[in-house]
């Protein structure tokens, strides 16, 4: 097939770009180098199936020939979003995602878009389930990415209902391993990044605050089977695997070895943790409900949270810089 993947130098993106050359695919990825890099894909040049083209969603799209599907996960990255690009994450949601249905529509491609358990915001039901509406605050904090990410789903929804797109929806929740930037504000690389620089983790709040992190192999497998379903609907993606904050504090400070990993869980003196004040409108807890994953596409993530975190910290270890 011939696929386009918006974002394709991301994290993410740069992945499923690697799963979709690997499996024989001809990929053409769009990137405008905000938050990728180049050197996430710059090996898949070899392969003579792979196009990078440097371009921004919001410009009109450049030639990208006949598409089979499209992976739209072009975005700025959330927290950058949250304090210095509302804006663009806003235009990026709508005018972005509106430029690439009306690719998908023109070249009959399947189009998936990659939303966000954001959409839940603070959200009503724990696990979180498909048809949970959100609670999301329209002009809060986190409203540009979260809102940004439910007009996309909109969007996507109408173009389904009155173009005839075939759209897959899927609801990333927490996801991890190499690619991440160091500096993204993402809690997983902050925290490696701290405790292989030897320094306090940064724990905002109590800690107590809860998330299910997922690991980017099984988050890819679960976009490809989405892609190839034939269900229009959002779809959550994620690892149910649920922990607190100052429990990942305490996985990472053991297996990167900053910390005896028995000794720190439940006593917070022995923690090399620094407390700073709560992100404002933090989800409390975040955890996927992954039934329908389940029933409609036998999609369930196989890598542990520490297997993932060792593979994680092992890149940062080899590959990034530790400030
Ligand atoms: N967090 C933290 N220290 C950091 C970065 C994040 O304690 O250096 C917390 C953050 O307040 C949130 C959780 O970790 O409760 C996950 O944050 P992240 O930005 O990774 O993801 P999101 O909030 O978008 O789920």
């Amino acid at each position: 097939m011939r696929i386009l993947v918006t974002g394709g130098a991301g994290f993410l993106g740069s992945h499923l770009a690697d799963r979709l050359v690997a499996d024989g695919h001809e990929v053409v990825c769009i990137d405008n180098l905000s938050s990728g890099r180049l050197r996430n894909v710059e090996r898949l040049a070899a392969s003579g199936r792979f196009r990078f083209i440097e371009a921004d969603v919001l410009d009109p799209l450049p030639p990208c020939g006949p598409l089979d599907c499209i992976y739209h996960l072009a975005s700025p990255v959330p927290c950058a979003c949250r304090e210095d690009r509302p804006v663009a994450t806003l235009r990026t949601a709508a005018e972005g995602t509106r430029r690439v249905l009306d690719l998908a529509a023109e070249a009959g491609a399947v189009f998936l878009l990659a939303s966000s358990s954001e959409v839940y915001g603070n959200p009503r039901t724990h696990p979180q389930v498909e048809t949970d509406a959100g609670r999301v605050s329209p002009v809060g904090p986190r409203s540009a990415y979260d809102e940004g990410k439910r007009f996309a789903e909109a969007l996507a929804a109408a173009y389904a209902r009155q173009g005839g797109v075939k759209v897959r929806i899927a609801r990333i929740f927490n996801t991890f391993g190499p690619r991440m930037r160091p500096d993204d504000g993402r809690v997983i690389p902050a925290f490696i990044v701290q405790a292989l620089a030897g320094r306090p983790l940064s724990v905002h709040g109590s800690g107590e605050q809860t998330r299910s992190f997922c690991y980017v192999s099984d988050m890819v497998e679960g976009l490809l089977s989405l892609a190839g379903s034939d269900y229009g609907g959002p779809v959550n993606l994620g690892n149910p695997d649920e922990v607190t904050i100052l429990g990942l504090a305490s996985d990472v400070l053991g297996l990167t070895g900053a910390a005896g990993g028995s000794e720190i869980s439940n006593r917070r003196s022995q923690i090399s943790i620094e407390f700073l004040p709560p992100r404002p409108d933090d989800p409390v807890r975040r955890r996927p409900d992954i039934g329908l994953a389940q029933r409609l596409l036998g999609w369930q993530p196989r890598v542990p949270r520490a297997e993932g975190l060792k593979q994680t910290i092992e890149y940062y270890r080899s590959e990034e810089p530790v400030a």
